[in-house]
């Protein structure tokens, strides 16, 4: 009977996957166009897979490990049951390695169930407690009908007689596994993360962030431009289908592990975000439906079941509730945690500025102090409103060097905004002590700069990002320099990565970098550090966005400084709080991001925090009842500063870290 039920339930699983898919992929097209090289995607999808993300998911071994046998295992079994069971090649060497497949899968399988038994709070509950028994039934099942395959059951004995109840009852325990394993797939609950999930590694939108054979970098985090030009294009996203088809794809494939939801800074501190719960929400609406299934941590503060949208209906009400609140949008720092830890590599700070982007250019609806902020962008250039004639007040008696006058340097020194903030002025004076001790030959633009447009961007003003950038770039392209340099991780990021689709190609090195680089090459010599101890707050846009986590630890220990790390550090930093123009929309929560990240230091019994960007510090120096100073590495190194003997000074090159001057590259 068996032999008969096999061929007739693998069948129609396989069938009504195919169905399924085809449904799927139907939901996933309702988006916007997006070119992808299909056949290249399909290529690189093992690599990506097997390399890229298992580099991810790697970070927790027993889960990599749990995978592999799991997922490896129910693969090579699926294969092998359609040739085996499908199509009736029995022969005992497939048999045997179906044993084998079936075998890792359910060890696979015990372990996921270990995991079930207490989850921590940040794994989705409800359909997801069922899979550890979906994957034995279906490993047990598969295990158990292939014994008479080779030999160690009687071939006949899941034949006729007394024995057909067993024979049933198996057919069920693999009807039961097929249902969920290949029907499931396709058609939704837990396993749709398979499906979905290879195709988009396959087709991600973000190509550049995979590795090659040649190596690769596999970092890409600046924002795309919006073709403004394009008056049929949507101005940022209004409802799902205004996503892109292989971002409704990407949505599709989470798997609701809550790495997202560990690392929030905003979900920790109680505001109205969790970038599980978004990324759950955004594939309700492309389905269409209410949140009410969903079975995760909600957003703080916002009872689940209250939500409901469609594919062509608006993700964030005028008036009442659609699919998401405006102030959960508006709640993200775009720190980048979220993106950094997820195992699927989804893309939430896209898919959230993105939204921005529809609610200030088409609806105006910038909560709190951003309109007013955007208004003082468009008329002085400046968020503060400040007189753009000021910009270089601060250093009256510092006689800095103006590209307008000498027009051609090796490094152009970008102020950035802190330009205008009396704290940050200590921090760009002692910048130039530091490089006028290295003897660098640098200007600044003064009052030619403009805002970098970071926060305009951010806060969804894609208009005004790209005014301030093409002007930006206008003015950098009268003059001739090597690099730029900036104690502005934030202007760092745009000039250096976001810059560039607007036509602006830049070399550009944060100060950390490039004290570093002036240390190595003998240009900087430093006192011994007799201070008390210190730990560092890794920027988000400087260490998630661009991956720079170690010059200024190497300035720092230049310094003499032993660096006492915090339990978050590196590329699981936490924000400060003061990324993606939070600070300006300011949604409120139950505790505040800097408290917190304050609280980090203190349980690291460091004295003083060493940073390195004018919004960490002024979000840290907000804190009231600190523990701990804070002081950015310029300041740092400015204080440190021995004067160098003529012997050193003529030993070490006069020029800066490039071994060109902007001379020669301009000949
Ligand atoms: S970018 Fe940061 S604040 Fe925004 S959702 Fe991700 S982790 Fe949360
Ligand atoms: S978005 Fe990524 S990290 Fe977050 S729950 Fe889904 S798969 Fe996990």
């Amino acid at each position: 009977m068996l032999e008969t039920l096999l061929p007739i339930l693998i069948f129609t699983a396989l069938a009504l996957a195919v169905i399924g898919a085809v449904r799927r992929i139907r939901l996933w097209r309702q988006g916007r166009p997006s070119r992808v090289n299909l056949f290249k995607g399909l290529v690189a999808l093992p690599r990506r897979y097997l390399v890229d993300l298992h580099h991810v998911v790697g970070r927790d071994k027993m889960i990599s490990n749990t995978h592999v046998a799991t997922a490896g295992g129910f693969v090579a079994a699926a294969v092998l049951m359609i040739l085996v069971h499908g199509l009736g090649i029995a022969n005992p060497l497939l048999g045997g390695l179906l044993l084998l497949a079936s075998t890792s899968m359910f060890v696979g399988s015990l372990f996921v169930a270990r995991r079930r038994l207490n989850p921590p709070a940040r794994l989705s509950k409800g359909p997801w407690m069922r899979l550890p028994k979906s994957l034995m039934a279906f490993s047990i099942g598969v295990f158990l009908i292939t014994l008479p395959t080779v030999g160690l059951l009687p071939e006949g004995l899941l034949e006729g007689g007394s024995s057909w109840l067993l024979a049933l009852v198996l057919a069920g325990v693999v009807a039961w596994g097929l249902g969920e394993m290949f029907f499931g797939m396709t058609w939704g609950g837990p396993m749709k993360h398979a499906f979905a999930g290879a195709l988009h590694l396959a087709f991600h939108r973000r190509a550049e962030r995979f590795s090659t054979k040649k190596g690769g970098a596999g970092r890409s985090t600046g924002l795309k431009a919006l073709n403004l030009e394009d008056e049929a294009a949507p101005l940022g996203v209004e409802k799902p289908a205004d996503f892109t088809w292989n971002q409704l794809l990407g949505f599709d494939a989470c798997v609701q592990c809550g790495r997202c939801e560990a690392v929030c800074p905003a979900f920790a501190a109680g505001q109205p975000l969790n970038p599980k719960k978004l990324i759950q929400d955004m594939v309700v609406g492309m389905a269409g439906g209410s949140d009410a299934a969903y079975a995760g941590s909600p957003y703080p503060g916002k009872p689940v079941g209250e939500h409901a949208g469609s594919p062509h209906g608006p993700i964030v009400a005028l008036e009442g509730k659609a699919l998401v609140d405006a102030d959960t949008l508006w709640s993200c720092t775009t720190c980048r945690a979220c993106v950094e830890e997820c195992p699927m590599m989804i893309e939430h700070v896209d898919a959230i500025v993105d939204m921005r982007r529809y609610l200030t250019l088409e609806r105006g609806k910038t909560p709190n102090k951003g309109a007013e902020v955007l208004d003082n962008l468009i008329a002085t250039d400046n968020p503060g409103g400040f007189d753009p004639g000021s910009r270089l007040n601060w250093a009256a008696d510092l006689n800095l060097p103006l590209m307008s006058d000498i027009k051609q340097v090796d490094v152009l020194l970008w102020l950035g905004d802190g330009a205008f903030d009396m704290r940050n002025q200590r921090t760009l004076r002692a910048l130039v002590k530091v490089l006028r001790a290295a003897e660098v030959d640098f200007a600044v633009l003064g009052t030619e700069e403009r805002d970098s447009g970071d926060v305009a961007r951010r806060l969804g003003d894609e208009a005004t990002f790209q005014s301030l950038a093409k002007r930006n770039i206008d003015t950098l392209a009268k003059y001739r320099f090597l690099q730029i340099v900036t104690c502005d991780p934030h202007s760092f990021h745009v000039l250096g990565n976001e810059y560039g689709e607007l036509g602006g190609h830049y070399e550009v090195r944060h100060h950390s970098t490039f004290i570093a680089e002036l240390f190595d090459a003998g240009r900087l010599t430093f006192a011994p550090w007799k201070g008390g101890s210190v730990t560092y707050h890794d920027p988000c846009y400087l260490g998630r966005y661009n991956g720079e986590f170690d010059a200024p630890r190497n300035v720092l220990k230049a310094l003499g400084i032993e660096v006492k790390e915090m339990e978050r550090s590196g590329f699981r930093s936490r924000c400060c709080g003061g990324g993606g123009g939070a600070p300006i929309t300011d949604i409120p929560g139950e505790r505040r991001i800097p408290d917190m990240r304050m609280n980090d230091v203190k349980e690291s019994g460091a004295e003083l925090v060493a940073v390195g960007c004018p919004q960490c510090t002024a979000m840290l120096e907000g804190v009231v009842d600190a523990s701990a100073e804070v002081r950015d590495i310029a300041e740092l190194v400015a204080d440190a500063l021995v004067e160098r003997s003529a012997d050193d000074v003529s030993g070490a090159s006069r020029r800066t870290t490039a071994s060109t001057t902007a001379e020669e590259v301009i000949v």
